[in-house]
């Protein structure tokens, strides 16, 4: 049997590459990667169009945009961010196969997710409450901007027909467990959850966060942790999770024109602990002068509950009633006509 040496061997795992269907897997430190040449063909964008690090694949009404290095990448010019970065494997330009799977499919093709519930309840989260304020500005509280924005997008909703639940619709205390369990009995339902943030004065914009997926590193956390591998309820929902989290922050970027923080990755309590589809969203930081003067005003946490509305009814489109399609799977996307609606915006702002 003949010797390797670590660094041989290393070199080796790095150039083999092979073919699953319409896939080539290559192996970059440990994991799967597919060669974003081989995604544009898959997906019809075109040949991949590279100049220095960056990376472009586009037809007439997508884009997809990246670059060797970041974890930043762009669809439709809505900022996402990725579980790894993308990687130059041996002169490839390539994604995550973890990302292909989780988050390239199900929001490129949303009509395509097996087994998708159909929506009929949405349960509104309003953060924080009671003895905890959240974050503070000089103009009020995280707790009082959470709610009035739940009871104004229950009032869009309703009137849209849907069935709207509240884990507060007050100023009371609701422990996280609590407001899980509560997303668990709701069958055929959406959670939203509305927060504001805080950090240093210059930290300005709008994120949203979707449970991450097995193995991958919460975005909340520092790095990895052994914590990643544990078993989460919500894991079921992994492809309903970001097309849901794509809905929800495109409204919420374009109606806004904040600052795109991007779509992210973390294992909240509320996310983790429920099957529900579910999304976190952070609507602007009560630490920053701007944002805080935006978010004490009712015209903008009125504009974030039409946000909310808007991103039900395109999650809704998008994802469409219940088609048992095998796809969207561990497994590498199957080839099949891609689905004509995209919940991303043609024109978002950034
Ligand atoms: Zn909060």
């Amino acid at each position: 049997m003949p010797r390797f040496t670590p660094l041989l061997l290393l070199l080796l795992l790095a150039t083999r590459a092979f073919a699953v269907g319409d896939w080539t897997l290559l192996k970059y430190e440990g994991r799967d990667y597919v060669p974003l040449s081989n995604v544009g063909a898959f997906y019809y964008l075109g040949p991949l169009q590279q100049s220095g690090n960056n990376l472009i694949l586009r037809t007439a009404n997508r884009s997809l945009r990246g670059q060797i290095g970041s974890s930043e990448f762009y669809i439709n010019n809505l900022k996402f961010i990725l579980s790894y970065p993308v990687a130059d494997v041996s002169g490839q330009p390539s994604i995550s196969r973890m990302d292909l799977t989780k988050l390239l499919e199900p929001v490129l093709r949303p009509s395509r997710i097996s087994h998708s519930a159909p929506v009929e309840a949405i349960l509104l989260d309003p953060g924080h409450g009671g003895h905890d304020s959240g974050a503070l500005s000089l103009f009020g509280s995280e707790k009082n901007y959470a709610l009035d924005v739940a009871l104004r997008a229950r009032e869009l909703l309703r009137a849209a027909g849907f069935r709207v639940f509240m884990t507060r619709s007050s100023d009371r205390f609701v422990p996280l467990e609590e407001r899980a369990a509560m997303a668990s009995r709701l069958p055929n339902a959406l959670f939203i959850s509305i927060h504001f943030n805080a950090s240093g004065n210059d930290a300005t914009g709008v994120e949203t966060f979707t449970l991450a997926p097995r193995g991958v590193p919460s975005m909340a956390n520092d790095g990895p942790a052994l914590s990643d591998f544990a078993p989460c309820a919500g894991n079921v929902r992994d492809a309903e999770n970001i097309a849901l989290a794509c809905a929800a922050h495109a409204t919420l970027v374009c109606n806004s024109a904040m600052f795109d923080r991007g779509i992210k990755r973390a294992r909240f309590v509320v996310l983790r602990e429920s099957a529900t589809p579910g999304v976190l969203i952070e609507g602007g930081f009560l630490s920053n002068p701007n944002d805080a003067r935006r978010i004490a005003t009712a015209a903008y946490r009125q504009q974030m509950a039409i946000s909310i509305l808007q991103a039900v009814q395109n999650y809704r489109n998008a994802v469409g009633p219940r088609q048992g399609l095998p796809v969207a799977s561990n497994s590498a996307p199957a080839r099949n006509s891609t689905g004509p609606t995209v919940i991303t915006p043609s024109t978002a702002t950034q």
